[in-house]
């Protein structure tokens, strides 16, 4: 996946969330405020004009990585922003100064932005959020040779591990607070999640 392919990512990112704006608002109102799908928008729409703006040629793709994450980041407000960033962020040092995006150095970004994450928002496995995605793709990658391969697996086990937000009570974001923390209604976070990695193996699968 080079460099070209990145930016084709975050502009067709752009369009897929703006499709699911809606969608993605009234998970999160069922949840939580309301606002995630306005503010992923704003956030991919940040980061596309960023590597729009900027001249290609020099970049490699841990650059358009880190240029995507650091504009997604500060277009988004809520507590998801830094944590979704972060997966563009760590893609971005496990690729530095790279042409192409490998099987390694997506599966190295995936397990640093998964710590990160962690680290970040202090929770787990089961608490109802993206790392109910992040976590179980993670794991379901590492043996993966080929980017190819990762991304088909990634883009399966993350709609899968999203559909089964919907059983859990959340202990972490704005859900813990509503009736029944939000069982019945899958987290607005992990079907964000799911949607980039299915975007990313079809961006991907329409480049070769
Ligand atoms: P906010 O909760 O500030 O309104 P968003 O609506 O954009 O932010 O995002 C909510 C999503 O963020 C949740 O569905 C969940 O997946 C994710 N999230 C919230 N808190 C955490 C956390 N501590 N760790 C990981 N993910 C979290
Ligand atoms: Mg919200």
């Amino acid at each position: 996946m080079n460099e070209a392919t990145i930016s084709a990512l975050f502009t067709a990112l752009a369009e897929k969330f703006e499709r699911c704006k809606e969608q993605l608002g009234e998970l999160d109102a069922a949840v939580g405020d309301g606002d995630h799908g306005v503010s992923m928008v704003r956030g991919f729409e940040k980061a596309k004009d960023a590597l729009n703006a900027n001249d290609p040629d020099p970049q490699n793709v841990g650059e358009r990585f880190g240029t995507a994450g650091r504009a997604f980041m500060s277009g988004v407000g809520g507590a998801s922003g830094p944590l979704f960033a972060m997966i563009f962020l760590e893609l971005g040092k496990a690729s530095a100064g790279e042409r192409e995006l490998t099987a390694g150095a997506f599966k190295s970004g995936l397990e640093q932005a998964t710590a990160a994450v962690k680290r970040l928002g202090k929770a787990e496995l089961g608490d109802k959020t993206m790392l109910d995605v992040l976590i179980p793709v993670n794991e379901s990658i590492q043996d993966a040779a080929e980017l190819g391969t990762a991304l088909t697996l990634a883009a399966e086990i993350a709609a899968s591990s999203a559909e089964q937000t919907t059983q859990l009570a959340a202990r972490r974001g704005r859900a813990q607070h509503v009736a029944g923390a939000g069982a019945g209604h899958p987290d607005p976070g992990a079907t964000s999640l799911a949607l980039i990695f299915r975007t990313f193996q079809q961006v991907y699968q329409e480049s070769r």
